[in-house]
C-alpha cells in the first residue's frame, strides 16, 4: 500500500465510520425507547398552579422545569418516556403534573402525593389513577422514623396499592427501612418502589450495614429500587463509578427486573449532565448484560408505571 493510498484509505475509512456511528446513534435513540423513572416538573404560572404554603417563587431552583425541558435533555439519549414525581412544593395539589400527563399520556405518567392523614387517601388514589397516576410518594416527615408507617392512612394506602396495582414510593434514608420492612410483611402484595437506593451515601460514604438492610428488602417480591440521583450520592461526581459496587450488590439481591434507572432531573442537570447519569447504566457497568440494561432502563419502569 503506497503511503498516499494508505492515507486516503484511512481518511475514507474514518469518514465512513463516523457516518456509521452517527446514524447508529440516531437509530439507537429512536429504538431503545428508554424510560426515566423519576423527574420533577414545575412552572412559573403561579396563578394556575399556586405553590403550597411555605414555598416561594424565588426559592424555586431552577425557576421552571417544563416537560419540554426534560425531553430536550432526555431524547438525545434514547429516553422517550418519563415518570413524573409530584414536587413537594405543590404538596397535595397534583394538578400541574396531571395537566402535563393529560397533554401527552403516552410520554408521561405520574407519582402523586395524597394526604395520608386524611380520612380516605385510598379513595384519592383511585381517582388519581384514572388520570395516569401509577404511584404515590410517601416519606416520614416529622414523624419518628422507627414507626413512621404505623398510621391508619398508610394501611389504607398499602391495601389500595395491592388491590389496584399502584406503587407506593418511599423517599427515605436507610434509617426508615426497618419500619418499611415491617409494613411490607403486613402487606406483602403491595408494589413498593424505593427512591434513590434509599439515599445510601447521601451523607458520606456508603455503609455496609445500610447496604445489607436495603438488600434484605429483596425478600419481599414486590419491592423494587430506583437506581437514581447519582449526583447526590457517594462522591457526587461523574463518572460515578464509586457507586458501581453498591449497584452491583442491588443487582445481585433484586435482579435487573426489580431495578429501574432514573435521573432525578432537574437536579441531575444542575452541575452535571443527563448523560453523566444514564451512561453509568448504559455503558459503564461491565457486569450488566444487554438484557439487564433493557430491564433497568426500560422494562421495569414500563411494567410499574406504563402498564
Ligand atoms: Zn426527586
Amino acid at each position: 500500500m503506497s503511503s498516499s493510498y494508505r492515507r486516503k484509505f484511512l481518511q475514507q475509512g474514518l469518514a465512513g465510520l463516523a457516518a456509521g456511528a452517527l446514524s447508529q446513534l440516531a437509530t439507537h435513540a429512536e429504538t431503545v425507547n428508554w424510560i426515566d423513572a423519576h423527574v420533577h416538573v414545575w412552572t412559573n404560572d403561579f396563578r394556575s398552579y399556586p405553590l403550597a404554603e411555605g414555598y416561594k417563587p424565588e426559592g424555586m431552583k431552577p425557576r421552571t422545569f417544563l416537560p419540554e425541558d426534560i425531553l430536550r435533555h432526555a431524547k438525545p439519549h434514547g429516553v422517550n418516556r418519563v415518570a413524573l414525581i409530584q414536587m413537594s412544593s405543590y404538596r397535595f395539589d397534583n394538578s400541574y403534573m396531571l395537566d402535563v400527563i393529560r397533554k401527552s399520556p403516552g410520554v408521561f405518567r405520574g407519582v402523586a402525593i395524597v394526604d395520608w392523614n386524611a380520612a380516605q387517601p385510598d379513595q384519592n388514589m383511585r381517582e388519581l389513577a384514572k388520570a395516569g397516576v401509577r404511584g404515590f410518594r410517601i416519606y416520614p416527615g416529622k414523624v419518628a422514623v422507627e414507626n413512621w408507617l404505623d398510621g391508619e392512612g398508610f394501611a389504607k394506602m398499602f391495601k389500595c396499592g395491592a388491590k389496584e396495582r399502584l406503587a407506593i414510593c418511599p423517599l427515605i434514608g436507610p434509617n426508615a427501612l426497618p419500619a418499611l420492612e415491617r409494613q411490607c410483611r403486613k402487606f406483602p402484595e403491595t408494589p413498593v418502589v424505593i427512591d434513590h437506593m434509599a439515599r445510601l451515601g447521601a451523607d458520606g460514604p456508603v455503609r455496609e450495614d445500610d447496604i445489607r438492610v436495603l438488600c434484605s428488602m429483596a425478600q419481599h417480591s414486590h419491592v423494587k429500587v430506583k437506581v437514581s440521583a447519582f449526583y447526590a450520592l457517594g462522591e457526587k461526581k461523574p463518572p460515578h463509578l464509586d457507586l458501581a459496587p453498591l449497584i452491583h450488590r442491588l443487582y445481585d439481591a433484586f435482579g435487573p427486573q426489580r431495578l429501574m434507572w432514573a435521573s432525578d432531573c432537574p437536579f441531575q442537570v444542575v452541575s452535571e449532565t443527563y448523560g453523566d447519569s444514564v451512561s453509568l447504566i448504559a455503558s459503564r457497568l461491565k457486569f450488566l448484560s444487554g438484557e439487564d440494561k433493557e430491564w433497568i432502563l426500560r422494562r421495569t419502569a414500563e411494567e410499574t408505571f406504563f402498564a
